[in-house]
């Protein structure tokens, strides 16, 4: 068993092939070390480095339902509702740590929602993918793999299906089906933590008609397989992190941490049949895509708290470096902010502890609740971060560069104009001003506000599913059934055979 720390992280990283990256126009060489990766790397490392750590370990790891041993519970197969509850609270205590994405959460629910459907799918359709993915999901736990849950393509013309797009390969496809394995094209879009991961487990992006089976597919691979290449996503004001000096520290807000999301390309890539977990199920594609789904939004009800967490501390420390701490209106935009926050965690928790036991063994939060956790994601986040901005007040977006606090020159007249509440330190009040512009508008912005819009699916894909199941025919029978009867016993009697009705004819 292997339950690595962030420097055995880092050098197994440094065990990889050389990866094929290209960051800027160039094709890079140091996908460790350049300042726009390493600080993503940070991130990562943490969900590592504080498994090691005696209070945390109980939320940080894990007992494994496959080999008994303790694992980082990013590789863990969800034993119970506890369980999934734990996995919301880790995610709140890193988003706090590290303000930004730690990137593994995809592999861990990409775990779990594959490890479902090919049990269910070798059910069904007597295939026998559910074994393979069981020796993945163990070599994953027993290497402490980060593993790239891959699910977004391309999608060209939103208007046509996968089949009918003038260039197939915006949906990620078999190309080539040989004796021992399968050759895939296309690209994986918006892939977090992508260059920092082990592993990509590819899944399809959307349910698959009949005829679309060679967009059903599911399989693992290398990060640093052959042919597999890697666009780096660019996010605001990335390039102050280039001169990795402290001016550009103070002035990228937050130094040390940061997301990475990429492009991957497959390029002709083989994958050998033991890594394949689907090929051509195409009534199986929506169930997956479905379950990764509603993990991922579970997950939001986690992170995002954690990165609120430092939206709301960075609230309050503003208030009291700009001297409006006692403010009566600031103090109430504090509670509002915190009423946002824990409504979020409360969405998170919800679907968790309404979660239950599928037939592969590990447990599924509630999808229902799971959908309106990442609905409110893609609102109340950006109403907090509005609400911070408000506090922060208008020297977050015209503060002179951090070079002019370090010039001797005008170092004097910076201090002297922009010196805040008596006695507290002007250069604290210029550096939270700093994290306030990174979190809601900088690079932190991409993992808090923007990812929250449009990460695990956007707002429209939630709507869709709540509508799928929310089940308002039955509301109708307890409505009409209130509305027109007049005893006790023909309202109840009304209910139930209301439901038993919608139920399909199952005695209510
Ligand atoms: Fe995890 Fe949040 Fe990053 Fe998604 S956005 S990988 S849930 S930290
Ligand atoms: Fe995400």
């Amino acid at each position: 068993m292997t339950l690595m720390n962030a420097e055995t992280y880092r050098e197994s990283l440094r065990q990889r092939k050389p990866l094929k990256v290209w960051l800027d126009g160039k094709q890079i060489d140091n996908v460790i070390e350049h300042p726009y990766i390493k600080a993503s790397i940070n991130s990562v490392a943490l969900t590592y480095e504080l498994a090691h750590d005696p209070e945390l370990k109980p939320l940080m790891t894990a007992t494994s339902s496959l080999s008994g041993e303790t694992i980082n519970r990013f590789c863990h197969l969800h034993q119970s509702t506890q369980d999934l509850m734990s996995k919301v609270k880790m995610q709140r205590l890193l988003g706090q740590r590290c303000g930004t994405c730690f990137q593994r959460c995809v592999g861990m629910d990409a775990l779990n929602a594959v490890f479902a459907t090919t049990f269910d799918m070798d059910k069904k359709l007597g295939t026998t993918y559910h074994e393979r993915f069981k020796a993945f999901a163990l070599a994953m736990e027993k290497n402490d793999w980060i593993v790239d849950g891959a699910m977004t393509d391309p999608k060209g013309d939103r208007g046509l299906r996968p089949s009918e797009q003038t260039d197939k390969d915006v949906y990620l496809r078999v190309v080539e089906e040989r004796a021992d394995g399968i050759v895939v094209r296309g690209a994986k879009a918006h892939q977090t933590g992508a260059i920092n991961s082990h592993q990509i487990l590819v899944m399809p992006t959307v349910a698959m008609k009949a005829d679309e089976q060679e967009f059903a597919i599911c399989f693992s691979i290398s990060a640093d397989a052959e042919g597999i290449s890697y666009i780096y996503g660019r996010q605001p004001c990335d390039e102050r992190k280039l001169a990795n000096d402290e001016a550009s520290d103070i002035d990228s807000g937050s130094s040390c941490y940061g997301g990475q999301e990429a492009l991957i390309v497959f390029k002709d890539v083989f994958v050998p049949n033991a890594n394949i977990y689907m090929n051509g199920e195409t009534e199986f594609a929506g169930t997956l895509v479905d379950r990764f789904a509603s993990y991922h939004r579970q997950s939001y009800g986690g992170c995002k708290v954690g990165k609120g967490d430092v939206a709301i501390g960075a609230a309050a420390s503003i208030a009291e470096l700009n001297g409006a701490a006692k403010a009566s209106h600031v103090k109430d935009k504090i509670v509002e902010m915190n009423h946002l926050n824990e409504t979020l965690f409360a969405c998170g928790i919800a679907c968790s502890a309404n979660g239950s036991k599928m037939a592969s063994g590990n447990f599924f939060v509630d999808p229902l609740l799971a959908n309106v956790c990442k609905l409110n994601v893609t609102r109340i986040p950006y109403e907090i971060a509005r609400l911070l901005q408000d506090i922060a007040g208008g020297l977050m977006v015209t503060l002179p560069s951090a070079r002019d606090w370090l010039n001797p020159e005008t170092a004097g007249i910076l201090e002297k104009y922009f010196a805040g509440a008596a006695g507290l330190d002007t250069r604290l009040r210029i550096r939270m001003l700093r994290l306030i512009e990174n979190l809601t508008m900088g690079r932190g912005a991409v993992a808090y506000l923007t990812e929250s819009m449009h990460g695990a699916g956007s707002p429209q894909a939630q709507r869709i599913l709540i509508s799928r199941l929310a089940n308002v025919d039955e509301k109708k029978i307890y409505a009409k059934a209130l509305a027109m009867n007049n005893s006790l016993e023909t309202v109840e009697a009304a209910i139930r055979a209301g439901l038993t009705k919608v139920r399909g004819g199952k005695k209510v």
